[in-house]
C-alpha cells in the first residue's frame, strides 16, 4: 500500500506527535502526519466549546479548513466528580493565567481539602474529531479513571499526574512508567480508535 497520504495533527505539543506517530507506525499506516508546527501561518483558534468534543471539533474543522487535509484533533481535561466536573474543559488554565500546572495542582488539593478518599473519584477525558476537506467528521474518546491524592507524588508526566492515582497499579500517574501510561490513557485510548478510524478513511 502506497498513497502517499498526508494528515495533520492540529496541535503544536511534540509529545502528543510523538505519541500518535508511534501509534501510526504500529499499524503499519502510510501516510505522512504534519502538525501545526509545520503550517507557518496556523490559524487562531477560539476553544470556545463548552465540551471537550465540541472543542476538538472546532479545533479540526479551522486546521482541515486551512490545509484541506485530513485533520485530526483532540482535546482532553480532568473532571473530579465532588466537584461536578470541574476543572473539566479549563483544566490547562485551572489556576488562571499563565498556564501553571502546580498551580492548578494546588488549587485542586485546596478544593479537595479533608475530603475522605472515597469521594475524590476523578477521570481523564480525552475527545478527538477527525475532519475529511469533503466535511465528514469522525469521533472517538477515551476516559482513564482514578482517585485525586492529597499530596503530589512522582516525577514523570505532566499536568495533574502527580496527585492522580490509580488504585489497580498503587502508584501516580507520575510514578508510572511512560510507556505503560502511554497505553492505558484516555488519550491513547482515543488514539487507538482513531488510527482505526484513519485507517479505513485512507483506504478507501
Ligand atoms: P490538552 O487539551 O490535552 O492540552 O489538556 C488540557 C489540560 O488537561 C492539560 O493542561 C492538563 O492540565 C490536563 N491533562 C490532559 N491530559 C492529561 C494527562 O494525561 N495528564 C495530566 N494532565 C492532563
Amino acid at each position: 500500500m502506497s498513497n502517499h497520504k498526508k494528515i495533520v495533527l492540529a496541535t503544536q505539543n511534540q509529545g502528543k506527535i510523538k505519541e500518535f506517530a508511534a501509534m501510526l507506525k504500529k499499524d503499519s499506516l502510510d501516510v505522512d502526519v504534519i502538525s501545526l508546527l509545520d503550517i507557518p501561518d496556523a490559524p487562531e483558534i477560539i476553544e470556545d466549546g463548552s465540551t471537550f468534543r465540541e472543542n476538538s471539533y472546532i479545533k479540526a474543522k479551522a486546521v482541515c479548513s486551512k490545509t484541506n487535509l485530513i485533520t485530526l484533533a483532540d482535546d482532553s481535561g480532568l473532571e473530579v466528580d465532588y466537584l461536578d466536573g470541574a476543572p473539566g474543559i479549563h483544566s490547562a488554565r485551572f489556576a488562571g493565567e499563565p498556564r501553571d500546572d502546580k498551580k492548578n495542582n494546588e488549587k485542586l488539593l485546596a478544593l479537595l481539602k479533608d475530603i475522605p478518599y472515597e469521594k475524590r473519584t476523578a477521570r481523564f477525558r480525552c475527545a478527538i474529531c477527525i475532519m475529511t476537506p469533503a466535511g465528514n467528521y469522525f469521533e472517538t474518546h477515551g476516559t482513564c479513571e482514578g482517585i485525586i491524592v492529597d499530596e503530589p507524588k512522582g516525577e514523570y508526566g505532566f499536568g495533574f499526574d502527580p496527585i492522580f492515582y490509580l488504585p489497580q497499579y498503587k502508584k501516580t500517574l507520575a510514578q508510572l512508567d511512560p510507556d505503560i501510561k502511554n497505553t492505558i490513557s484516555h488519550r491513547s485510548e482515543a488514539f487507538r480508535k482513531a488510527v482505526k478510524i484513519l485507517a479505513d478513511i485512507l483506504n478507501k
